[in-house]
């Protein structure tokens, strides 16, 4: 049957076979499967996984990061670029991706960092070496790594579901009832970690790469980011500068994560006589899922922070 979406995506272009639509779903309406679900393409993980949780059996959701991918590194080839074009909807975070950023139509969008409050970028932006033009992070005004909060990722369930149900209305409840799910799930899970985190040792957290800064800002953590961008080998003055915080505030953990090298937090760790652990900005599929992963990180903080709960 005709959907919302149909006539929005195709225009005059394909007006008339609109008319015919079952015909049409198959033959050059490209936004939507054979089967008539409209497509919706997810710029990385975190977002693959709510696009899915929403979307439900409603939609066909696709991921434009290959797991194992670092998602600011994504280049996208033609096949992807249409990919994107055609989709009924596309959900990104404006600033991870260049290429995704410019690849986004308005119309056949949808920019999460728009759904929620965001807080500004590192504050040491500017102290990283050469490289830092390539990422996308550094002309933002904002932190593009909302996800890390979970509350916040509810907003954005919350506000994914209605975007959906306007673009297929046909299936307007189912959207809007996974989404309400969704948004639940999500809240527990911000509870567990608020309960989690507030008794503990040290509230400082030092990290390679700087994306905790939503995960500090909503369970009053001080994030202290060796580098803003994975790639950039720190200044040694940035070096000498967190050694000196973490000794001066007792931090035992260095976070490092899966995609990046722990070479610097390991020299870092071991100039302040620290460990190092595994704290995952889920910018890649984890072994589990959205959930898993944090809960997981929730044990990584706790540990590492001298938390009692
Ligand atoms: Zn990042």
């Amino acid at each position: 049957m005709m959907s919302g979406f149909s006539r929005l995506r195709a225009g005059g272009l394909l007006a008339g076979a609109a008319l015919f639509a079952t015909a049409a779903c198959g033959a050059g309406a490209a936004e939507t499967t054979p089967d008539g679900k409209p497509e919706v393409v997810a710029a990385f993980y975190p977002l693959q996984w709510l696009s899915e949780q929403v979307g439900g059996s409603d939609a066909q959701v696709s991921g434009l990061t290959p797991p194992g991918v670092e998602p600011h590194d994504v280049e996208l080839g033609i096949q992807q670029v249409t990919e994107l074009k055609n989709a009924t909807l596309t959900v990104y975070v404006k600033g991870i991706q260049p290429a995704v950023d410019e690849a986004v139509e308005p119309d056949t969008s949808f920019d999460a960092a728009t759904a929620v409050a965001t807080i500004p970028a590192g504050e040491h932006a500017e102290e990283g070496e050469e490289g830092e033009e390539e990422h996308g992070h550094e002309e933002l005004p904002y932190d593009p790594h909302l996800w890390l909060d979970p509350s916040r990722l509810a907003t954005v369930a919350t506000k994914l579901g209605e975007r959906l149900a306007t673009a297929d209305p046909a299936h307007a409840q189912g959207y809007k009832e996974r989404a309400t799910k969704t948004a639940a799930a999500l809240g527990a899970l911000d509870q567990e970690l608020t309960k989690g985190l507030t008794t503990c040792t040290s509230r400082t957290l030092v990290t390679a790469h700087e994306a905790f800064g939503y995960l500090a800002d909503r369970y009053k953590l001080k994030q202290v980011g060796i580098t803003l961008d994975p790639e950039t080998e720190p200044s040694p003055a940035r070096l000498s500068e967190v050694a000196k915080l973490a000794k001066a505030e007792g931090v035992t953990t260095i976070f490092t994560e899966a995609l990046v090298s722990p070479k610097v937090a390991e020299v870092l760790a071991s100039q302040v006589g620290a460990k190092t652990a595994v704290l995952d900005p889920l910018e890649s599929k984890p072994s589990g899922d959205y959930l898993s992963a944090m809960r997981d990180n929730l044990k990584t903080l706790q540990t590492a922070l001298g938390c009692t709960a």
